[in-house]
């Protein structure tokens, strides 16, 4: 199983990185600066770093040719700089890839194994597995009834009261994935990674959907029924009182 380095200083983000890693089978180590990403690839071998561009501690282009200057792993920069010159820079500077902000986790998952086939025949120690990226083998979500709502993933049907809910493709999977965690608050971070799957989407894309599926649901925000939102915490998916 590759290992990958994840260097970004921003918490969520870099949870939000980890988890679309750790959920396709890669081995994640991570930090949150230029000078700890430095102590980690001296420590021990990784597979591939993915390097965040804006640190608080080393320019990006710094962290990149000290990494360069003790390791030919390969690097996949992250950069929120759309910017031809800086981009050629750092591939100049030794990036094998880079990925502009906001990148889903679809694409941070093709351009890495890519990198990682590119570059596995130079780094025999590398153990990329074949098939390391591809299909997500994510739990199946199990057909769930709460109060008088039935969702059943395989069918992709949800009825609400014997009614069938005419729901989008994107509203269905947010309402399987909070009937699957019935009664857990799940954070806005968690749907973005694991229904969206694209952790850097605004927070808001989730509050559009949610706000959507209220109303398919017969219910407002001001008065829920079941789904309950936990102020700065997340949303929860409950049986109605
Ligand atoms: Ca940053």
């Amino acid at each position: 199983m590759p290992s990958v380095l994840v260097v970004e200083d921003d918490p969520s983000i870099r949870q939000s990185l980890i988890e679309v890693l750790t959920e396709q089978g890669y081995a994640v180590r991570s930090a949150a600066d230029g000078f700890s990403a430095l102590r980690e690839v001296t420590q021990s071998p990784v597979d591939a770093v993915v390097l965040d561009l804006g640190l608080p501690d080393l320019d990006g282009g710094d962290a990149l040719r000290m990494i360069r200057g003790i390791s030919s792993v390969p690097v996949l920069v992250a950069t929120a700089r759309d910017d031809e010159a800086e981009i050629i820079n750092i591939l100049n500077a030794g990036a094998d890839d880079y990925l502009v902000k906001p990148f889903s986790g679809g694409q941070l998952l093709a351009r890495l194994s890519a990198v990682l086939r590119r570059t596995s025949s130079a780094h025999p120690g590398g153990g990329v597995a074949a098939g390391a990226a591809v299909a997500p083998a994510a739990e199946p979500l199990r057909p769930t009834t709460v109060g008088e709502l039935a969702v059943d993933p395989g069918a992709r049907t949800a009825y609400l009261a014997g009614q069938e809910l005419r729901l989008t493709r994107r509203e269905f999977d947010l309402l399987a994935f909070l009937a699957h965690h019935t009664g857990q608050v799940v954070s806005k971070r968690r749907l973005l990674t694991e229904v969206w799957r694209e952790p850097y989407v605004d927070d808001q894309t989730v509050d559009v959907h949610l706000s959507s599926l209220r109303r398919k649901l017969g219910e407002r925000a001001s008065a829920p029924r079941y789904l309950l939102t936990v102020r700065g915490v997340g949303i929860k998916l409950v049986a109605p009182r």
